[in-house]
């Protein structure tokens, strides 16, 4: 299957709220969920009850959506949740967060979490002092991520360190230095996507 290439405004629209895929312009009125938040479409503005199926759909599709992934990825992350220990849904999101695009964009060295996908697989980061090129590379506590040196000049990375952003409270950054580290793994509560993932689990639990 391949990935969605469409814009990406469609998918929050489709969703019915942000899902922060555009960086920047999410935050500008320009956001086109301020513009137009019904669903796209002949009937997007007709308003549907959902069944339980659909919801579970919409909530699966919804996290999806959030993190980028197609169907297959998105499967093989929830067998791997549901062999953990611990809550289902909740290992489901923890793994999610612990993918290096989502932990570049959450250390706040990209805007969004398809440009951090880009970045990654462009080469610009390296982990614990190694090239790591792999959006899925999955990180682990004491993991130190970093743009790579010779990225440092890039326009990309330009004004990162006088921009301080808030970063959630399981990772810790110099934004000066171009680094982070993962100093725990994320609990629930610090992730704060809204999605009822019991919803996700009950979908494939059919
Ligand atoms: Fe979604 Fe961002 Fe587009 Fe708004 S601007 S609809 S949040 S992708």
């Amino acid at each position: 299957m391949a990935r969605y290439t469409g814009p990406s405004c469609r998918l929050c629209r489709r969703e019915g709220q942000k899902l922060y895929l555009k960086g920047e312009r999410c935050y500008s009125d320009k956001c086109a969920i301020s513009r137009r938040g019904y669903a796209p479409g002949q009937h997007g503005q007709a308003r549907k009850k959902l069944s339980n199926y659909g919801l579970q759909l919409r909530e699966k599709q919804k996290a999806k959506r959030f993190y980028g992934l197609i169907e297959t990825q998105f499967r093989t992350y929830f067998e791997k949740a549901e062999k953990m220990p611990g809550i289902t849904g909740e290992n489901l999101l923890r793994i999610l967060e612990t993918r290096l695009d989502n932990v570049v964009y959450r250390m706040g060295f990209a805007a969004s979490r398809k440009e951090a996908r880009q970045l990654v697989t462009h080469g610009h980061f390296t982990v614990n002092g190694k090239k790591v090129d792999i959006p899925s590379y999955l990180v682990s506590v004491g993991d130190v991520i970093k743009v790579k040196e010779k990225s440092v000049s890039s326009p990309k990375f330009k004004g990162i360190a006088e921009e301080a952003k808030t970063v959630p409270n399981w990772v810790e950054v110099s934004a000066e230095n171009l680094e982070g580290k993962v100093v725990s793994l994320p609990t629930r509560e610090d992730i704060d996507i809204p999605i009822a993932e019991h919803l996700i689990v009950e979908l494939y639990s059919r």
